[in-house]
């Protein structure tokens, strides 16, 4: 069965995380815009230097941009099983693009799952939140630290912040949240593709009751 999954959510819900999990989970690949532009920043390319300063400020880069990297990705041999996608869409034009290039490739609509948490809590969670430079590894300076202070346990690189991680940026993060992506909350929940659910606990619970969510939406 092919899956195209959605994880919808405000930054710091854990969608990131817990998209890893999944993909290593059905064996199909996490497909993060996130990542991907922050990939083509590392890499010096055009369109990395494109949306630096955006993204540094926790703004959104354009719809023709994401959608053109999405549907390239998803034409790829190792997403012909599916995708859990995390951090697109995050616009309406993005739904509806994402909906219409399904279509046309006769793949499976998309589920969605809404990953919900508390606004204090995603400020805390974004605000300790340091990322590996060399492998990408996430921690949080007191809910996850790592064994040494600063440095990943992974590959032994120096930790850093995200520039988005500051506190203005997630400031106009959680607001473009607001009145971009949670939008489409309503644009899936009508049609019972989307499920919600409760992203405060354990990264295991929170992963249950993702898979949950899922089984009862297979059922009905
Ligand atoms: P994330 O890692 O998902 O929080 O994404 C980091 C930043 O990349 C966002 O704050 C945006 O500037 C940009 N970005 C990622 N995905 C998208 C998207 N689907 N649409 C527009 N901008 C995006």
């Amino acid at each position: 069965m092919q899956r195209n999954l959605i994880l919808l959510g405000p930054p710091g819900a854990g969608k990131g995380t817990q998209a890893q999990r999944l993909a290593t989970r059905w064996g199909i690949p996490q497909v993060s815009t996130g990542d991907m532009l922050r990939e083509a920043r590392r890499a010096g390319t055009d369109l990395g230097k494109q949306v630096a300063s955006v993204m540094d400020s926790g703004g959104l880069v354009s719809d023709d941009l994401v959608i053109a990297l999405v549907a390239e990705r998803l034409d790829r041999e190792d997403a012909r099983k599916g995708v859990i996608l995390d951090g697109f869409p995050r616009t309406l034009a993005q739904a509806k693009a994402l909906d219409a290039l399904l279509l046309r490739m006769g793949r499976t609509p998309v589920q969605a799952v809404a990953i919900e948490v508390p606004e204090q809590l995603l400020i805390a969670r974004l605000s300790g939140r340091r990322t590996c430079p060399g492998c990408g590894a996430s921690y949080h300076v007191e809910f996850t630290p790592p064994h040494s202070d600063g440095v990943c346990d992974r590959c032994g690189s120096p930790l850093v912040q995200r520039d988005d991680d500051r506190a203005e940026a997630i400031a106009h993060r959680l607001e473009v949240y607001a009145r971009d992506t949670a939008p489409l909350i309503d644009y899936y929940e009508p049609r019972g593709a989307l499920r919600r659910i409760d992203g405060v606990g354990e990264l295991d619970a929170v992963l249950d009751r993702i898979t949950k969510s899922l089984d009862v939406q297979r059922d009905q």
